[in-house]
C-alpha cells in the first residue's frame, strides 16, 4: 500500500533530541502547509510490511515556528513508538494533513486563569499554549490578562523534557507559573523541588494561587490515572460545568 498524497504529507525529522532512554522530542519539516491551533494533535504514522502504523501526537511548537515539534514515550511493547524511536535526522514519516482535537486554551467562558495538569509527555500541548503566548507577549498581541499555571509530574527528574524552557519562561513571564513535581524522589537526594504526583500537589497549589470554579479552566492531560484523580478532586471543589474542565487521555489502561 502507498500513502497518497490526499490525506497524508511526508514529513523528514530535522533534529532529534533524547532527554532519556525511552523519552525523546524530534522536529519535522513539512513539505506543505499545517496549519493548528495550539493543543491541537497531528496523527503520526509509518508503513510498515504494507500496513500503515498511526497514532494522535500533540504538537509541542507553536504555529509560528517554521518547524513541528513532538515529544515521544517509548512503549516498548508498543506497535508504533518502538518503530518510531529508530527514526534518526533525516529519516521520513507521514502525517495526516488535518490536525484535530479541542484541547485548546478556552477564550471563550471570561475564566481568565488556567490550570494545565500534566503527565511527562502530557505537558506537549502546554509547552506549545505557552511558547505562542510569550511571542504574542513580546510583540504585544497578547496583555497578560490570562494567568497560565502548569503542574508537571514526573516519576524521576529525568523525565522532565522541557523543564529549563517552562523554569526560564516562569522567571521571564508575570503571567505564567511552572511546578514541576516527582514522585520517586528517593534515587533522588539533590532534587529540590515538590515531590508526589501531579494529582498529589493540585489541592495545595489551587489553594496557593486561589483557583476556583468560577474563575479557572483546568486542563488535564497524559497518564488515565492522573486525569481521573484530577478530576474528582475538581469536581469536589466545585468545577462541575461541563466546559471548566478539558481532558487529553494519552491511553486507555488495560482492564
Ligand atoms: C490526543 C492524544 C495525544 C497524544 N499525544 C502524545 C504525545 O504527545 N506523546 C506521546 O508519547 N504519546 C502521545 N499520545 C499517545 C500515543 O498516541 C500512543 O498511544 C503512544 O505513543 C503508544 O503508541 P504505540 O503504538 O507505541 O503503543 P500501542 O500499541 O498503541 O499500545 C500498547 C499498549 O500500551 C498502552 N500505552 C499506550 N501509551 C502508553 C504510555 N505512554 N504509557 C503506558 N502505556 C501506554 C496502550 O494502552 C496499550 O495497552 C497521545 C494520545 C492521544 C489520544
Amino acid at each position: 500500500m502507498t500513502i497518497t498524497d490526499e490525506k497524508f504529507l511526508r514529513i523528514r525529522i530535522s533534529r532529534r533530541e533524547d532527554f532519556a532512554p525511552d523519552l525523546w522530542m524530534i522536529r519535522v519539516h513539512a513539505a506543505a502547509e499545517f496549519k493548528f491551533i495550539p493543543g491541537q494533535y497531528a496523527t503520526l504514522g509509518i508503513e510498515h510490511e504494507g500496513k500503515r502504523i498511526e497514532r494522535p501526537y500533540s504538537i509541542v511548537s507553536s504555529p509560528s515556528e517554521s518547524e513541528i515539534e513532538f515529544f515521544f514515550e517509548l512503549v516498548p511493547e508498543g506497535a508504533l513508538t518502538p518503530r518510531l524511536h529508530k527514526l534518526q535526522v533525516g529519516s521520513e514519516l507521514f502525517m495526516r494533513k488535518l490536525p484535530k482535537g479541542r484541547f485548546t486554551l478556552d477564550t471563550e467562558s471570561g475564566r481568565k486563569h488556567h490550570l494545565l495538569v500534566s503527565t511527562v509527555t502530557g505537558v506537549a500541548p502546554f509547552v506549545s499554549f505557552i511558547r505562542t503566548l510569550a511571542e504574542d507577549w513580546r510583540e504585544g498581541r497578547f496583555d497578560g490578562s490570562h494567568q497560565l499555571y502548569l503542574l508537571n509530574g514526573a516519576s524521576r527528574p529525568w523525565e522532565f523534557g522541557y523543564k529549563e524552557e517552562l523554569t526560564r519562561f516562569s522567571a521571564e513571564l508575570p503571567w505564567f507559573k511552572y511546578v514541576p513535581t516527582v514522585s520517586r524522589p528517593w534515587d533522588h537526594a539533590d532534587w529540590p523541588g515538590e515531590i508526589g504526583r501531579a494529582d498529589d500537589i493540585l489541592r495545595k497549589y489551587a489553594d496557593q494561587w486561589q483557583l476556583g470554579p468560577t474563575n479557572t479552566t483546568a486542563y488535564l492531560c497524559g497518564h488515565p490515572d492522573m486525569i481521573a484523580n484530577s478530576k474528582a478532586i475538581l469536581k469536589r471543589r466545585g468545577f462541575l460545568d461541563r466546559t471548566a474542565i478539558k481532558e487529553e487521555i494519552y491511553w486507555i489502561p488495560p482492564k
